[in-house]
């Protein structure tokens, strides 16, 4: 993929229309609204990742809501899941702030990326198998770019996790076979990418599994705020990046 740095394929992303299905979903949700939102201009295209071009620690999802990012055009703004998250990065010092409600409220991340393997809100929150291989380029092409900074990733739920493996694979890092399967508290190793003809651009990674910060794992406390901080630490720490206690 010919795209020469983050702020180029953030745009290419959001003029993406490769899945005809979830082309016809975000903008028919972008239209129809929800009643709560029924005076605003809905962003309705791809969402493209969020955080700055040399984050050293990146967070993978699933893909934006329906009410969430395709109404707000920015990663986990303007809905429950995103409260969680931002709530817990805030609470360790990798965020400015602990909510996030429009793409112009100032929100900060320090050192940190989010981002998703489909850019596209996917009727009931499930995309197809052809959907997530569509998008896959996308997240290659973002963790190539985010290589020479990129020392720890977070990735929220199984989809995440099936999804970003090939992933990196794919970009080049070794991800052992067969495959680890996904759980929260998993904690993986990936080796150096190969360059071949090329020195190596950076080192391993390490790769930690979490529950996804969805309302049915939050409200059931399946995934408590305590059980995120202490994900989110452990993996700023891999990543080199300063975080503060929290007293909860
Ligand atoms: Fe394009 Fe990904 Fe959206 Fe499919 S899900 S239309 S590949 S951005």
């Amino acid at each position: 993929m010919d795209v020469g740095g983050l702020a180029e394929l953030d745009g290419r992303i959001t003029g993406c229309r490769a899945c005809p299905r979830l082309v016809e979903w975000r903008e028919d949700v972008a239209r129809t609204k929800r009643a709560a939102f029924a005076d605003e201009t809905y962003w309705g295209r791809p969402v493209p990742g969020f955080g700055p071009a040399d984050a050293s620690l990146l967070i993978v999802g699933l893909a934006p809501a329906a009410h969430g990012a395709n109404r707000t055009g920015r990663m986990f703004t303007g809905d429950r899941s995103g409260d969680v998250l931002y709530a817990a990065l805030h609470d360790v010092g990798l965020a400015s702030r602990g909510t996030a409600v429009s793409a112009d409220d100032g929100l900060e991340l320090y050192g940190v990326r989010i981002t998703s393997p489909v850019h596209c809100a996917p009727p009931a929150n499930k995309p197809t198998p052809d959907e997530r291989d569509a998008c896959r380029p996308w997240l290659v092409r973002e963790l190539e770019l985010l290589r020479p900074s990129l020392r720890a990733v977070v990735v929220l739920g199984a989809f995440g996790w099936q999804a970003a493996l090939p992933a990196f694979a794919e970009a080049g890092w070794t991800v052992p076979r067969p495959r680890p399967a996904f759980a929260h508290g998993a904690r993986l190793t990936l080796g150096a990418p190969r360059a071949p003809g090329a020195p190596l651009a950076s080192g391993s990674i390490e790769l930690f599994g979490c529950f996804h910060v969805s309302q049915r794992n939050t409200f059931t406390r399946r995934l408590t705020p305590a059980m995120l901080r202490e994900v989110l630490s452990a993996a700023a720490d891999a990543a080199g990046l300063p975080t503060k206690p929290h007293p909860g």
